[in-house]
């Protein structure tokens, strides 16, 4: 990549391991200045279609995202005029450190200088209601919305090229025996415990017949930090989201063993949800905020749309990135490295309105929570709260309000795009089996490594 200087490249590290270890919360300049055609199409979002007496309760609201391709939707809905478009004029979007600030700050809400709601792995929200990942301090969440499917992945240490670690793992016996080879354990990390990056590995390990509890060491580490560590040897493994693959793979420092789309193809990636009473005293806004993003989720899918997208994320108060780490991701190019033929698909990249099979991306299904908390009970999460599937299946009917979503497309007139049901119903995964969501036991049953 001719544009993608070393010094940019040095820039994106050093920015990247700044966000992640500082834990200082960065107001997003609401004013781009830098970009006048941005600027240009940013006003010319046609104001408003909200009708007498659906007027926002409130015109504000103070959303967090972390600068990974998921937040799409809340920068565009903000830079192309779809928050203002539904009367919600002073929506502020900013970047948090990492997700245990975002955590923090949607604790602490507005009133102390945090966030209303915003981006979340899954599922934060259903822990944060619990109190389980807010030392015991429970505060209800909404889950609103799905922001998008794909663009997360596992990357693979160079020093393991030639080990036929692909999307299966042809010989778990390297991976397993790494500690009798090696003196050390084959390591690998996440950014966020028991939420999606956990799981992603999580799945892909078991499926070969490698316990992530017992076979390997897996932690969260700072994705800097785990970078550096695959770069020096220390390192094994990365469960990982865009922009992280490019820089891997463009700086040689590892390779891609498997996207998730390749793991669990349209899986449910990360969400857009809110502190519940925010929700319950604005409830218009609320359905305005929807309506916005799933203006900004059509845009976002709209091919012609990526390379404006990558512009706007790229700037210095969003990504702050060279644009070259964006367009692989949003054009869904990915160089595998290890000698895996490269992808060249969009359907495999981030998406976020609706999948090649007309289904929704942006439905918060019940049915997605469920799996979630479902995975968590194979692991031992929690095992306080999720004792059984009734546990589970409540803390689903508490957070999940994808009542709000109905209403918000009905009004504003995406109903071609509302789903009929609000499950998915079974899913596969890559390895055939299947989570059929009115018989989570026998997914359960059918899974060979699971805590016990
Ligand atoms: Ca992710």
């Amino acid at each position: 990549m001719s544009t993608f200087s070393h010094l940019s490249r040095r820039k994106f590290i050093v920015t990247a391991g700044a966000t992640a270890a500082g834990a200082v919360l960065l107001k997003g300049c609401s004013q781009p200045g830098a970009n006048t055609a941005s600027n240009n199409t940013s006003s010319a979002a046609a104001p408003s279609p909200v009708a007498a007496g659906d007027a926002p309760e409130t015109t504000k609201a103070t959303l967090g995202y972390l600068p990974i391709v998921e937040s799409a939707p809340l920068i565009v809905a903000k830079e192309k005029g779809f928050f203002a478009k539904y009367g919600m004029t002073d929506v502020q979007v900013v970047k948090q450190a990492n997700w245990a600030g975002a955590r923090d700050n949607v604790v602490i809400g507005t009133q102390g200088g945090g966030i209303d709601g915003g981006q979340w792995q899954m599922p934060m929200p259903h822990l944060i209601t619990e109190g389980i990942i807010t030392n015991g301090n429970k505060l209800p969440m909404a889950v609103l919305m799905q922001l998008n499917t794909h663009g997360n992945g596992i990357a693979i240490a160079n020093a393991h090229q030639g080990k036929q670690i692909g999307l299966k793992i042809n010989d778990p016996e390297y991976i397993k025996g790494f500690q009798a080879a090696n003196g050390r354990r084959f390591k690998a990390a996440f950014t966020f415990p028991n939420a999606n990056q956990d799981f992603w590995i999580r799945y892909w390990f078991a499926a070969s017949g490698v316990d992530p509890d017992k076979d390997i060491e897996l932690m969260a580490v700072p994705p800097a930090e785990t970078v550096q560590g695959m770069r020096n040897g220390t390192m094994d493994a990365f469960s990982t989201g865009d922009p992280w693959p490019y820089r891997i793979l463009n700086d040689k420092i590892g390779f891609m063993s498997a996207l998730t789309a390749e793991i669990w193809q349209n899986h449910p990636e990360e969400y857009f949800a809110m502190r519940a009473d925010w929700v319950e005293a604005n409830p218009k806004a609320t359905k305005a905020l929807l309506k916005g993003l799933m203006e900004a989720q059509q845009w976002c899918d709209q091919p012609e749309n990526r390379e404006e997208m990558v512009n706007i994320a790229s700037r210095r108060q969003y990504f702050n990135a060279p644009k070259a780490v964006l367009t692989g991701p949003w054009s869904g190019t990915y160089e595998m490295g290890d000698g895996k033929a490269a992808i060249n698909d969009i359907n495999k990249g981030s998406r976020y309105w609706k999948d090649p099979n007309g289904n929704s991306i942006s439905y918060p299904y019940k049915s997605h929570d469920l799996w979630f908390l479902t995975e968590s009970m194979r692991w031992g999460f929690h095992k306080n709260v999720l004792t059984d599937f009734d546990a589970a299946k409540k803390i689903v009917d508490r957070v999940n309000r994808e009542d709000l979503w109905r209403e918000a497309a009905k009004e504003a007139g995406f109903t071609a795009d509302i789903p009929k049901e609000t499950s998915r119903g079974v899913e596969t995964f890559f390895d055939g089996i299947k989570f059929d969501p009115e018989n989570p036991q026998a997914y359960l049953d059918s899974l060979k490594i699971k805590a016990a």
